[in-house]
């Protein structure tokens, strides 16, 4: 165990708090918490300067998949750097973004038959937004301009995607540049009342969409979901009935169904797609837009997609070029990280993951048992790899600084968790060993009796 206060200060950390102006955060209250300069990292292990280490128990920033410095996605980089780092996707095409086009349409039996590139997940978002708008809008329906956001959804920190997101903290500053959406009832099962089950949450939020979309159905284009587990706004979860039931009413009242799985796709969920565990009418769920970034690209490079239809594609495919989908970014299809995502597919199939994850999940679980039943723990909860619980603190000082105590705590012990609020959570890479998912179980838990004690 090691003490920040005590252990020498990297120079990076001062010239980063000089010259870098840190995502997130508010700078000053690094003049009491600890940045960290990072030198390397290997597995789930992150390496500062000094050779202290941490447990990256929430995938950097929920984004990588196998580990740090993975060598079978760095060997597929090495290669893909000497043949071709970049070339612009409109009037050429590459291997790598066919390849990973195809097999992401083959995950979808071909339902998502057509994928469309940008580099984060806020683009992606932003790009699912103009092109349900545009694809009406070709359809002669042009009133169809209003979107529709699940309360506590969250969708990036762009204008656009800012518009569909329901969280405060990072919406309320910027409220007056913002296009209003319909937010509707979350599906929250932590919001069941006595008696009620998640299925029934599920119902209820569902009858709230329905309302909305008799009322104003005609001028909707789209209503925006994170699939299984509102992540940021503290990892709310779901019965995976409110889809099916969303998916039923978007047929029924013409609406397009955008679902975001940039956290929840790639297996985090349990399922490669989050949307593969809920059906209609004997069917996947799959929406008409599929926003995918973080975990594609293993967590290495900037990397995100819309993955749409063919009923989709087939409404911009014209002679008239103003019919067209006139998006792009500079790094649209980038080939090293489509190729990244390449090898990143590949691990899923040769170390048969979505299984062996189950195997892992089981563990973790029973591992934070002793969590699970704390006296100020409630709504501890669990999908696929995500854990998270809420803690009890009734001093609402403590309970207002509980994040940041935890983090530092966290950092003491060698892991690194950041709550949200007081919602601890963990994310951690699909390669946790045995010994690991022991050691993040069991200092979890003394993070946490640290951090309640202290007040
Ligand atoms: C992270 C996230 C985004 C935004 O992705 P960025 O790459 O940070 O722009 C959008 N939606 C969800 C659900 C996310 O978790």
């Amino acid at each position: 165990m090691n003490s920040n206060s005590a252990t020498p200060q990297s120079p990076w950390v001062e010239r980063s708090l000089r010259s870098v102006w840190h995502p997130c955060t508010q700078m000053q209250h690094h003049e009491n918490v600890p940045l960290i300069a990072l030198s390397h990292g290997r597995g789930a292990w992150l390496y500062d300067h000094e050779g202290r280490r941490y447990l990256d128990a929430i995938s950097s920033w929920w984004v990588n998949l196998f580990g740090h410095a993975n060598p079978r996605i760095n060997a597929a980089l090495k290669d893909q750097l000497d043949r071709l780092e970049h070339a612009m996707l409109a009037g050429f095409t590459h291997e790598p973004v066919v390849q990973l086009s195809e097999r992401l349409s083959n995950l979808t039996d071909g339902v998502l038959g057509h994928c469309f590139y940008a580099s984060d997940g806020a683009s992606a978002v932003e790009i699912a937004l103009k092109m349900s708008f545009h694809a009406w809008r070709n359809s002669g329906l042009t009133d169809k301009q209003e979107f529709v956001c699940v309360q506590g959804g969250y969708h990036g920190e762009t204008i656009g995607a800012l518009a569909v997101t329901d969280v405060a903290l990072f919406k309320d500053a910027y409220g007056p540049l913002l296009r209003a959406a319909h937010v509707v009832a979350s599906p929250d099962a932590r919001g069941a009342q006595e008696g009620e089950t998640a299925q029934d949450v599920a119902r209820r939020a569902a009858s709230d969409v329905e309302r909305l979309f008799i009322e104003r159905g005609n001028h909707i284009a789209a209503i925006i979901i994170e699939p299984l587990v509102q992540c940021a706004t503290g990892m709310a979860m779901h019965d995976p009935l409110y889809l099916s039931l969303v998916r039923a009413l978007c047929d029924r009242y013409q609406v397009h169904l955008i679902l975001d799985e940039i956290a929840v796709g790639c297996g985090r969920s349990g399922t490669f797609f989050a949307c593969e565990q809920a059906v209609t009418n004997g069917n996947i769920a799959w929406p008409d837009f599929l926003c995918l970034s973080k975990g594609i690209s293993g967590g290495y490079l900037p990397l995100s997609l819309v993955m749409t239809k063919d009923e989709i594609y087939q409404k911009f495919y014209s002679p008239d070029v103003t019919r067209g989908f006139l998006h792009s970014h500079s790094y649209t299809g980038n080939p090293l990280a489509c190729r990244a995502a390449l090898a990143t597919l590949d691990i899923f199939i040769e170390d048969d993951v979505l299984h062996n994850n189950r195997v892992r999940a089981a563990r973790l679980t029973q591992a934070l048992a002793p969590l699970a039943q704390h006296e100020r723990v409630r709504h501890f909860r669990q999908r696929g790899m995500i854990w998270a619980f809420d803690a009890v603190e009734p001093d609402p000082a403590a309970s207002a600084s509980f994040s940041k105590r935890f983090f530092s705590n966290a950092v003491e012990h060698e892991l690194l968790l950041r709550p949200i609020g007081r919602t601890v959570y963990m994310m951690p890479p699909y390669i946790l060993g045995d010994d690991e998912i022991d050691l993040l179980a069991t200092r979890t838990l003394a993070v946490f009796e640290q951090t309640i004690k202290a007040n």
